[in-house]
């Protein structure tokens, strides 16, 4: 799966709205885990499913409802009277309910009992059940086709030719609702083979996971027929995938005449595929030699579906996606667009071996599969696309989000324990994701590209149509590793990676030069945003361990000979006219350095020298960006010497420096956001960007490469979003252009990749003309990634009755935006200087009516109260808040978790206020 992104206009923001997005998933951890006993959730292990039988009818033309039977072959492995599986929020004809053996002797049912807070089904049989025995149990149920966006779930889309709305129905399953469509065994563990048989209006096609055999005419209604599909290969439940609807199709020129590749879309958009028809077989065929194994179905199907609750699901052989997540306008796409597009695609085929073939145990390790298909993916991407370098790109990025993030006391371990299925869907978060891959690229830079991709290609081919867990995995790389001696034979993978998947956070390397004696010394501690009272002891990590100095610069090798470990502090011996030393070459490690003041201030001096800074390489620039303002957080570095760093940007010309230094300035601006020292930040930002806003400052002036898009794109919106004038008036300049344009849907005039920034500015200094103009356009966009920077730009407003009566859009009956989008839209009035108050003011008025709509999913109003909750930095701010919450008990009863932790990110940023406001403002001025 991946998550989904918001899309914002201040490119910069992006990346701080999808962590705030995650901050509230993440804190509630701890809580989570001590709360509840996971065995409850848990299904006993004296069954096993070998095969289903699966016949499901949909009814799609006036009662969304489906029926169906589930034949399941189970075997027995230990003597019992009854069988436990999962069933949510499905009617079950328990009359028809019955055990048989092979032979077809019948075993009378002498009870069904359900237990729904735990989503089981108890069927007891009134004679012994023995173990090593096969049954067949079959299960007759119906249920709702719900517009949830999980389980069996109705979409839908406005077909513009007939003007009628069409609907269609799709599974999502995991992590825990394929028990919401049929009854199952619903933990990925109990892998089984799946017949799946379809019946559906004769005017509709279905699609599942396995190649269709045949259609026959449904003898019980002339109006249907039944497909049949191809029995499956052992696989998990959350898997499974099937849809009805009228959907187009197109071939795909497949890289394997084996495999038959096709792409899935309403018709209006099928002409929107071309990327992804010709980027998936590429990768396909990229994973088949990268994991050296065969992709084992004989289709695969990718089809994009206009309400989708996350990113995209890796189904196997029926990926789905949200329309934006897959389907590609190439007239209007931004390069942010195609790099998404072909991300997503990347991430979920690499699921195809990596979750699909090989699937985690238990979700505990739900991070082998997400971390791994993110870090692949960024390969895949940068197979398909060599000259973007996005590879790079990707590194810096992850690394400023996860060490952000995982500073927090209560982020999680990235292997966690989980039981219920909330716990299980919040893991689904940048630690799971980003941490996990960050790892992998770490583990890829100590053993090696060879070793590494060795000991992948072993561990598949050991675990394949089977289940395992990290020890398999480390298990595997350290045959490798020993085997070519690519890592020492006292030391194993799992005692490196144990202590940095197990331990929550990361650390930071403390390197303390004695000046007089040369002596370098090396210790160990965890980094945390505020510094705890008593230091964490116990906490200590392997840390690989490279680097250079300024007499004898060379940050290429990023392969560790040495680790610190956990007994010793490390002391080298060094030259003491050395300049400075910089560990951790290429930022191949996930951890921060913190040097001792004379070290900064030959970095810094370095750095300021327009013909030296260049000898530092562009990613460690990012890290001593990164690591000075974090440092700067804890008191451990003076603000004033990060300051200092930072005037070296002058001459910086390079993307990911500049992107660091925006990120490590961000919190500083919501520090100070809507605080009367706000100008004072403002200009002091506009005389930062000033000189590399010039080489930029044409909007209409196009640039090439992945990276200098980004940049253009990053300096644009931040000086928009300061104030300047230029950058402004350019804006509305080029937005009343368009608003008098003849045929403004096909004839947009904006500059392509900067239209999100000039919405969004047009829409602030504007009023309702400018905003009913972009509602007009947003209503007739039949492109999905159009649609979603028109909806975040609409939410720039400043006329707080347009910006109410957009929320009041997003909930209820009659909302017109779609559910998936409503949390979009919340955030994107949120995240504004006005917005933030009428945001505020609508969740505290229609808390009953946001809790009502997301049913059953309490979390999503967590997220509500977070994305206010983590802007507020006041003790009158955390008492309001707090009264909220104690006023509405029944309303947040699903994420009483997440605001609790909400509230503790409140304290932190009053905290930080306290301690460093005044200080900050001084080198502001
Ligand atoms: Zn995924």
């Amino acid at each position: 799966m991946i998550i989904a992104l918001c899309v914002t206009s201040t490119g910069l923001n992006m990346q701080a709205i999808k962590m705030r997005f995650i901050i509230s998933l993440t804190l509630l951890w701890a809580v989570v885990c001590s709360a509840l006993n996971s065995s409850e959730f848990r299904l006993p292990d004296n069954f096993k499913p070998i095969s289903y039988r699966l016949d499901v009818t949909t009814h799609l033309d006036d009662k969304f409802v489906f029926e169906g039977v589930v034949d399941i072959k189970i075997i027995c492995s230990q003597d019992t009277d009854t069988v436990v599986l999962h069933s949510s929020n499905l009617n079950i004809n328990t009359k028809g309910v019955v055990v048989a053996n092979n032979d077809g002797k019948i075993f009378p049912v002498s009870s069904i009992e359900f237990i729904s807070k735990n989503e089981l089904m108890f069927v007891k049989s009134s004679e012994k059940l023995k173990s090593g025995g096969e049954y067949v149990l079959t299960i007759p149920f119906t249920g709702n086709i719900t517009d949830d966006l999980v389980g069996y779930y109705k979409s839908s889309y406005l077909d513009k030719d007939t003007n009628q709305t069409k609907w269609l129905a799709v599974t999502q399953f995991e992590p825990a609702d394929a028990r919401r469509a049929f009854p199952c065994f619903d933990e990925p563990a109990m892998k089984a083979t799946f017949k799946i048989r379809l019946g559906h209006q004769k005017d509709l096609t279905s699609v599942s996971n396995m190649r269709l055999l045949k259609t026959t005419p449904m003898p019980s209604n002339p109006d249907y027929v039944l497909d049949e599909f191809e029995d499956s290969v052992p696989m998990s439940t959350y898997l499974v995938a099937y849809m009805v609807s009228d959907f187009a199709f197109v071939d795909s020129e497949s890289q394997d005449d084996e495999v038959k590749f096709r792409i899935l879309a309403r018709k209006g958009a099928v002409d929107q595929t071309e990327l992804a028809k010709l980027a998936g077989p590429l990768v396909l065929k990229y994973y088949e030699d990268y994991f050296d194994e065969k992709f084992p179905l004989t289709k695969q199907d990718m089809v994009a579906i206009p309400d989708f609750s996350a990113g995209a699901m890796e189904n196997w052989g029926l990926v789905t996606y949200r329309e934006t997540e897959l389907l590609i306008d190439p007239t209007v796409a931004t390069s942010a667009n195609i790099h998404r597009v072909a991300e997503v695609i990347a991430h979920e085929l690499a699921h195809q071996w990596f979750g699909n073939l090989v699937t985690m145990k238990w979700w505990t390790d739900l991070w082998l599969n997400e971390g791994f298909a993110t870090y692949v993916a960024a390969r895949g991407v940068d197979f398909l696309y060599p000259e973007w370098n996005s590879f790079q790109v990707e590194t810096a990025q992850n690394f400023l989000q996860v060490l952000g993030l995982d500073s927090l006391k209560t982020s999680h371990p990235v292997s966690v324990p989980v039981g219920h299925p909330d716990e299980i869907a919040q893991i689904f978060d940048t630690i799971s994701y980003t941490k996990g891959s960050f790892l992998l690229h770490m583990m890829n830079s100590f053993l090696g590209e060879e070793t590494f991709k060795q000991g992948i290609r072993n561990y598949i081919d050991k675990h394949k149509f089977s289940n395992a867990e990290q020890d398999d995995l480390w298990s595997s790389l350290t045959d490798e590793a020993h085997r070519v001696g690519s890592l020492d034979k006292n030391t194993t993978v799992k005692e490196i990676m144990d202590t940095w998947t197990l331990q929550t956070g990361y650390p930071v390397l403390k390197v303390t030069r004695d000046y007089s004696s040369g002596m370098v010394t090396l210790s160990q501690e965890r980094y945390l945003a505020i510094k705890p009272n008593v230091t964490d002891q116990k906490s200590c990590w392997m840390i690989p361990l490279t680097m250079t100095n300024s007499a004898d610069v060379n940050f290429n090798n990023t392969k560790a000979e040495i680790f610190l470990d956990c007994k010793t502090n490390v002391t080298l011996s060094m030259s003491k006219d050395i300049g400075w030393i910089i560990f951790n070459m290429q930022m191949a490690g996930l951890f921060r350095v913190l040097y001792d003041s004379r070290n900064w201030m030959g970095i810094i001096s370095t750095l300021n020298d327009p013909n030296g800074f260049e000898k530092i390489h562009t990613l460690n620039r990012v890290q001593l960006i990164n690591d000075i303002f974090s440092f700067s957080k804890t008191g451990d570095v003076e603000y004033g010497i990060a300051f200092h760093m930072l005037k070296y940007l002058k001459h910086e010309k390079e993307y990911l420096p500049w992107m660091a230094a925006l990120n490590g300035l961000e919190p500083i601006n919501k520090l100070l956001k809507r605080t009367s020292n706000q100008g004072e930040v403002q200009n002091y930002m506009r005389r930062l960007l000033s000189p590399v806003y010039t080489n930029f400052r044409n909007m209409n002036e196009e640039v090439k490469g992945f990276e200098e898009i980004r940049f253009k794109n990053m300096i644009i919106a931040q000086a928009c979003r300061n104030q300047m004038k230029d950058c402004i008036h350019q804006s509305l300049e080029l937005f009343s252009n368009w608003m008098t344009a003849e045929d403004p849907d096909n004839n947009n005039l904006l500059p392509r990749e900067l239209k999100s920034i000039i919405y969004c500015q047009a829409i602030k200094n504007g009023g309702v003309d400018e905003w009913d103009f972009l509602w007009e356009r947003y209503q007739r966009s039949n492109i999905a990634s159009e649609k979603a920077k028109l909806l975040s730009a609409l939410g720039c407003s400043s006329e707080t009755w347009l910006l109410n009566r957009y929320l009041n859009w997003t909930i209820g009956d009659n909302a017109v935006i779609r559910k998936q989008d409503a949390i979009t839209v919340f955030y994107s009035v949120a995240s504004s200087d006005i917005g933030f108050y009428v945001a505020k003011d609508f969740l505290y008025r229609k808390i009953a009516d946001i809790s009502q709509y997301f049913q059953p999913r309490g979390d999503r109003v967590g997220r509500y109260v977070s994305v206010i909750g983590s802007q507020m930095k006041t003790v009158e701010e955390l008492d309001e808040i707090q009264t909220f919450i104690d006023k509405s008990p029944s309303y947040l009863k699903g994420a009483d978790l997440t605001i609790n932790q909400t509230i503790e990110t409140i304290k932190i940023n009053i905290e930080w206020t306290d301690k460093f406001y005044k200080q900050i403002i001084t080198h502001m001025l």
